[in-house]
């Protein structure tokens, strides 16, 4: 299906957050919004009927760790992705830029990772 085609209400939420760097802001949400509007047939999915989010985007991975961990969502956790060479096990491989941030936020925020193979 192309975008374009789209029907429906239109939501798209992605698990950005304050420390992923400026392609993960909410002003880069504002601008690609606008981008994926202009290419959309306004007959099918006005404008006024596309949210892009990014509900974390103002948070930090630390904060939105310790935020979970304080709500007892540690399994949330647990499924949530970092990797970008995840492991044949399905583990994170503990070595990539998105591992690396990711035990960074875990540590600071005092709670566990579990998802490593080392
Ligand atoms: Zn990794």
């Amino acid at each position: 299906m192309r975008l374009r085609d789209f029907r429906g209400e239109g939501i798209i939420s992605g698990g950005f957050t304050k420390d992923d760097g400026a392609d993960c802001s909410t002003e880069f949400l504002r601008y690609f919004r606008e981008a994926v509007v202009s290419g959309l047939n306004p007959d099918i999915l006005p404008e006024r009927r596309l949210t892009l989010e990014g509900p974390f985007s103002e948070w930090t991975k630390s904060e939105i760790v310790r935020y979970a961990g304080n709500e007892n969502l540690d399994q949330l956790l647990l499924m949530a992705w970092s990797c970008y060479e995840a492991l044949p096990n399905g583990l994170h491989c503990g070595k990539c830029s998105g591992c690396i941030k990711r035990k960074a936020a875990f540590k600071k925020a005092g709670i566990k990772d579990v998802t490593y193979a080392n």
